[in-house]
């Protein structure tokens, strides 16, 4: 209820008005003294002013019989001096100032600045506002005065009346008072009602419920007031929404993206890491992860503060066997509220893919060098010897001669099919044909090469194999690499089995012998370009060390798969799994 506003009302009205009725009070008592005053002295005035003969009269009078006739002559005109014998009253006094006659009782009176005067033979009537008596003292006759008519008012009319003025202004005072508490209480109602309510609503605002709104009671300035602070907070909300959404936004894009984040703040403590982070890094990170502690021997948190945007720093670092891109930059130019951003990237695909690629590119040379330096030589050891060496051996160095180049082209063709393969420039003509008759011929084809091996090639496949839709030629191409290396790397007298039937939605074939077999360490590599086990025994079979790569890549082409079987005892299996309509593999 005495909230501070409405007590402050309250104040300001009582003051309002006490201070008018002071003002006015005030200002009546002394307009009333006033009055009183200069009417007195109008009054003696005109009695006994120049303007009347009651002077001339008088003086003649206290010639004629003293005091006496003096006091007749007043009492004449008594009525005129307003003399009414209890507040104003006339006196006689001689000319030293002794009091004669009068009109009260009085034994004495005040040497009053009037009387004074009077006795020196000048009139005394000079007003003075603050005395509590009016005077005029006459001296009869001029001079020496013998003689001195006195009229002496008490005030007390005058005081009266002003004490009942002073009751009436605190009446009204009182009663002004009481409606003043009034018009607080009402004007509290009206204003500071509405206030309380506005604030009410801010608070509820404050407190987060951007839903309230407040009735427009009125089109005043609270009225108008409380229709913008309704704006506001319907503003407040869209912003807050808009904000809320987007660090929604940021928040997943933050939690799923692949690249790993994390942020210091300026003292090198863990603000914000997102999950990419923690896995790159291979370790929890907590709010008791520093930054020193983990890229502290990279860069020293100082130098990167000290960037400035857009301005970033690199580096690499080794996490296990992950090769990560560190990208480091000051997110704030403030040093006291920013800190450091870092964002992390494997690269450890992107390194892999290089390293084989400087590994391709070194194995292509060195390939190509072997069989060229051997042309070269016997080329050269042709051209010095000048026809000076016997036709036979002259005959096999150019035999070595043409099953090097063949061997060049050999290497060169199958490069180009591979990267015509890698460039997706290779066209596969699909269409619909008998896998398991594929398989059979191929199996045909290698009999002659399996028998001089002295090998037992057996060919099981399954009748119910289904046709199956792809680019016959480059599968048939696929499957007689295979049986070749399983001819290859089977010592003669080996036992070579291909079978083959159909599941579900794709055919299979497989390739098993009892050769050499595939030590584990090589198992995972023998895909890889150029990857040979035995390098020597691969050249000398006129192997590239580049066909499983094609196979490879042909069978991925069609949507299937190519791989090791692993298995007991001697050997290698090797599985080709390919779909019925590679369209609607998944
Ligand atoms: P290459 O032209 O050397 O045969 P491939 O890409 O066909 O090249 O094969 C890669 C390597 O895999 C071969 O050099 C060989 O060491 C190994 N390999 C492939 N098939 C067999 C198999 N049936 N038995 C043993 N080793 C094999």
């Amino acid at each position: 209820m005495f909230r501070s506003l409405h007590m402050k009302l309250t104040l300001i009205l009582l003051l309002l008005i006490t201070s008018l009725m002071a003002v006015v009070g005030t200002f009546l008592t002394t307009s009333v003294s006033s009055f009183f005053i200069d009417s007195f002295y109008q009054q003696m005035d005109n009695v006994f002013g120049a303007g009347s003969d009651f002077y001339p009269t008088l003086c003649a009078g206290a010639e004629e019989g003293g005091a006496a006739r003096l006091q007749e002559l007043v009492e004449v005109r008594a009525g005129s001096l307003g003399v009414d014998y209890s507040t104003r009253n006339y006196y006689i006094l001689d000319g030293g100032g002794t009091l004669l006659l009068g009109s009260d009782e009085r034994s004495g009176l005040d040497a009053t600045a009037n009387l004074l005067a009077a006795e020196n033979g000048r009139v005394g009537d000079e007003s003075d506002i603050t005395a509590d008596f009016m005077d005029v003292a006459i001296p009869i006759p001029e001079g020496e005065p013998d003689y001195i008519v006195y009229i002496l008012d008490s005030k007390e009319t005058v005081s009266g009346l002003n004490t009942q003025l002073f009751m009436i202004i605190m009446q009204a005072l009182v009663i002004g008072l009481l409606i003043s508490l009034l018009l607080s209480f009402l004007l509290s109602k009206t204003m500071v009602g509405p206030i309380e309510k506005l604030t009410a609503g801010a608070e509820k605002v404050a407190a987060g419920d951007f839903e309230s709104r407040l009735p427009v009671e009125s089109t005043d300035e609270i009225g108008i007031l409380t229709g913008t602070f309704n704006e506001m907070a319907s503003v407040l909300q869209q912003t807050l929404a808009a904000v809320e959404n987007e660090r929604t936004k940021l928040d997943t894009l933050f939690l799923h993206m692949t690249d790993g984040v994390v942020a210091f703040d300026h003292t090198g403590r863990l603000i914000h890491r997102n999950p990419a982070a923690a896995t790159m890094l291979g370790r929890t990170l907590g709010e008791d992860s520093r930054y020193n502690q983990l890229f502290g021997s990279l860069y020293p948190m100082e130098q990167i503060l000290a960037l400035h945007r857009p301005d970033y720093a690199e580096a690499q670092q080794v996490v296990g066997d992950r090769m990560l891109e560190l990208y480091l930059a000051p997110f704030s130019s403030d040093q006291e509220k920013g800190g450091v951003l870092i964002v992390l990237h494997d690269v450890t695909e992107q390194h892999r893919n290089e390293e084989r690629r400087k590994e391709f590119v070194a194995n292509v040379s060195h390939e190509l060098r072997t069989p060229l330096t051997n042309v070269r030589s016997y080329a050269e050891t042709l051209r010095s010897a000048e026809g000076d060496i016997p036709q036979e051996m002259e005959n096999s160095f150019l035999d070595i001669i043409i099953s090097e180049t063949d061997r060049m082209t050999h290497i060169v063709q199958d490069l180009l099919t591979l990267s015509r393969l890698d460039a997706g420039n290779t066209e596969m003509r699909f269409a619909p044909f008998s896998f398991r008759e594929s398989v059979a011929n191929v199996c045909r084809a290698n009999a002659m090469e399996a028998r001089r091996h002295s090998h037992t090639l057996t060919c099981t496949l399954a009748e119910n194999m289904p046709e199956i839709s792809g680019d016959r030629q480059r599968l048939e191409q696929v499957v007689t690499n295979i049986l070749g290396n399983a001819i290859k790397y089977t010592p003669d007298g080996g036992h070579i089995a291909v079978t083959g039937g159909g599941s579900g939605r794709s055919v299979w074939v497989e390739v098993t012998d009892d050769g050499i077999g595939i030590p584990e360490k090589d198992r995972d590599r023998i895909f890889d370009r150029f990857y040979r086990v035995d390098k020597a025994r691969s050249r000398e079979s006129g192997g590239t060390g580049l066909g499983l790569s094609i196979a490879k890549e042909i069978v991925e082409r069609h949507h299937g798969s190519l791989r090791l079987v692993p298995r007991e005892g001697r050997g290698t299996t090797i599985r080709l799994v390919l779909p019925i309509d590679p369209n609607r593999a998944e």
